[in-house]
């Protein structure tokens, strides 16, 4: 790699790191992935992403690009390649703070989104984790805690700005180029980099935050009461819950989000779900939305997470999908699924109107199998 180094454009200068840099350890790998990268380059500027990416095609390997290396396949970095990571490229501008436009680079966290719009009464509904970065979620869906309110964060995407595989720079909007547009929400990793967004966030402060564990039982019944109500529960109302089995139990710690200024308002949409199975646990609080994705989260990617995770979508989950869900928790390879809830807002959409087709569906699951202990 030293006499690729000697290449690297003048803008670049101390912006890319290779094995040796005290740097590398931190940058080599993805949350789900440990990798060995030949070089990974730091953007700060659009202008320095043109020459990062031309750069990287210059040398001839695999290029990977990063925002914020929480993707689930690990594609964000690789062996022997370049990765291009756009962590230092992570402003986050109120542009019209009456409309609520945003602009942000697409090496933001959402835990810095939020932390940023909290002062203006803003909210992005982005996804569970605030570690999670603004161009993987905003180019591939993004279902988060306000996600039946407010729907996906794809869907509140109004332009974007891309540089293009021979380092054009476009910016795509529903009039301008709009297939280009239409492609990233959805589809976006692949259609070229995308350096950053401009999204219209909503007025929002408090959310109604309810946390509860359920006792289930293992023929699927609370598993298939859970998804009922979530089907006819009022938009407001956005909930996960994670089902696994402890002991010859099976458990459901369940995280239910209302799109609600106070207690009052939040309480009667999550009342239900106290009645779905034996509970355990249970508290519900008014929160500030940033806690739900707080800074804590904001740790290196260091391959920390390598079980193996498929997600999926039901068009409703009836009763032998609640069983086959339960049954893959409490048979031998003992899963841990998480349930999202999805409906309300995402399916006002028209199916062809993004690249994310999926609205009809109630339900995304995601599987993660236990990672095998080393
Ligand atoms: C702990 C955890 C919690 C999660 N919670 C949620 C959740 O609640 N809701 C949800 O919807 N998803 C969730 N996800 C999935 C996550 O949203 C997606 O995997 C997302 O793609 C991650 O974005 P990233 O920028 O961190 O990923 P990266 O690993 O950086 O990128 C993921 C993919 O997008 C491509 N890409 C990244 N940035 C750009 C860009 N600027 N332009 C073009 N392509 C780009 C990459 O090349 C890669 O293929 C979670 C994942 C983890 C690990």
């Amino acid at each position: 790699m030293s006499t690729a180094m000697a290449r690297v454009p003048d803008s670049l200068r101390g912006q890319i790191v290779t094995p040796g840099d005290r740097r590398y350890a931190q940058l080599r790998s993805t949350y789900t992935r440990s990798a060995s990268p030949a070089a990974v380059l730091l953007p700060k500027t659009t202008a320095q992403v043109v020459d990062a990416l031309r750069y990287a095609r210059e040398q001839r390997l695999p290029i990977a690009v990063r925002s914020g290396g929480h993707g689930l396949s690990g594609a964000s970095s690789n062996n022997g390649g370049v990765v291009i990571d756009l962590s230092m490229l992570n402003r986050v501008q109120v542009i019209d703070e009456r409309a609520g436009l945003v602009r942000v680079e697409s090496g933001a966290r959402w835990a810095n989104v939020a932390k940023a719009l909290a002062p203006y009464g803003l909210v992005i509904s982005s996804g569970d984790y605030g570690g999670v970065g603004v161009g993987g979620l905003a180019t591939g869906g993004g279902v988060g805690w306000l996600v039946r309110a407010h729907g996906l964060t794809i869907d509140r995407v109004r332009a974007v700005e891309v540089v293009l595989a021979d380092g054009t720079l476009v910016r795509a909007d529903a009039d301008h180029e709009p297939e280009l547009f239409w492609l990233v929400r959805g589809a976006g990793a692949g259609a070229g980099i995308v350096v950053a967004f401009e999204i219209e966030a909503v007025e929002q402060r408090n959310v109604g935050v309810a946390q509860l564990v359920v006792e289930a039982q293992p023929d699927g019944r609370t598993v298939r009461e859970w998804t009922s109500y979530l089907a006819q529960a009022p938009r407001e109302l956005s909930a996960a819950a994670v089902v696994y089995s402890e002991g010859r139990s099976v458990l459901m710690s369940i995280t239910a989000v209302v799109a609600a200024e106070s207690l009052r308002r939040a309480r009667p949409a999550v009342e239900p779900l106290l009645a779905i199975g034996k509970v355990l646990e249970h508290r519900t609080d008014l929160l500030p939305y940033p806690t739900l994705v707080p800074a804590a989260h904001l740790n290196p990617n260091v391959g920390q997470q390598r079980g193996t995770t498929t997600n999926g979508l039901f068009t409703t989950l009836d009763d032998a999908g609640a069983r086959a869900v339960t049954r893959a928790v409490t048979g031998p390879g003992r899963a841990v699924v998480q349930l999202r809830s999805l409906g309300g807002a995402v399916n006002d959409v028209a199916h062809d109107a993004t690249a994310y087709p999926h609205r009809h569906q109630d339900t995304p699951r995601c599987f993660r199998r236990r990672p095998t202990p080393r």
